[in-house]
């Protein structure tokens, strides 16, 4: 197994706090991923749908458990696996995406696939000074220009991680990764 962290960042005018709509963990929030076969290469055409309500069992030859989707490459028939790991995530502040700073939102535990592209769909939410907005980022933007807040310059990254954390206390250990 590899795990990969999705981090985020934008340019968040008379905004903080960008996340999901239902939170970071929210069991119902759909990740758009798209996924890389790592036997041949082929990436997928369209995007895979991943959320943490949705589960599968794991296909008897990797062992027992869930996963949240279950894929066969379409090039080379080679299935892979894709679980979502929630608890690890954190809202993007205004500061963070002023200095061009990412968070991580979300960990995925991968057999087969590697996650090379993430498309933010329509359910999130960030807050102003005097309320909450609900805002659609599939166009990689929102913008209200009567009350001036301002999502922008929205970009997403998968990372690699480390994959010892198997023998180690997997709180601890994501801690160390990158610092909070
Ligand atoms: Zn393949």
């Amino acid at each position: 197994m590899v795990y990969f962290q999705l981090k985020i960042t934008a340019n968040l005018a008379g905004l903080d706090n960008l996340q999901p709509r239902g939170g970071l963990d929210d069991p119902d929030h759909p990740y758009f991923i798209k996924l890389q076969c790592e036997n041949c290469g082929e990436i997928t055409p369209s995007f895979s749908c991943v959320m943490l309500s949705e589960e599968v069992l794991l296909p008897r030859v990797y062992g027992r458990g869930t996963v949240n989707l279950v894929q066969k490459c379409k090039l080379c028939d080679r299935v892979g696996t894709v679980k979502m790991i929630s608890g690890f995530g954190k809202p993007l502040k205004h500061t963070s995406g002023e200095s061009g700073g990412y968070v991580r939102i979300m960990v995925f535990e991968c057999h087969g696939f590697a996650p090379v592209e993430f498309s933010f769909g329509a359910v999130w939410k960030a807050q102003s000074r005097e309320r909450l907005w609900e805002m659609d980022l599939s166009k990689g933007e929102f913008n209200d220009f009567d009350e001036r807040v301002h999502v922008t310059d929205l970009k997403a990254k998968f990372e690699r991680m480390k994959t010892f954390w198997r023998y180690h206390d997997r709180y601890l250990y994501l801690r160390s990764v990158d610092g909070w």
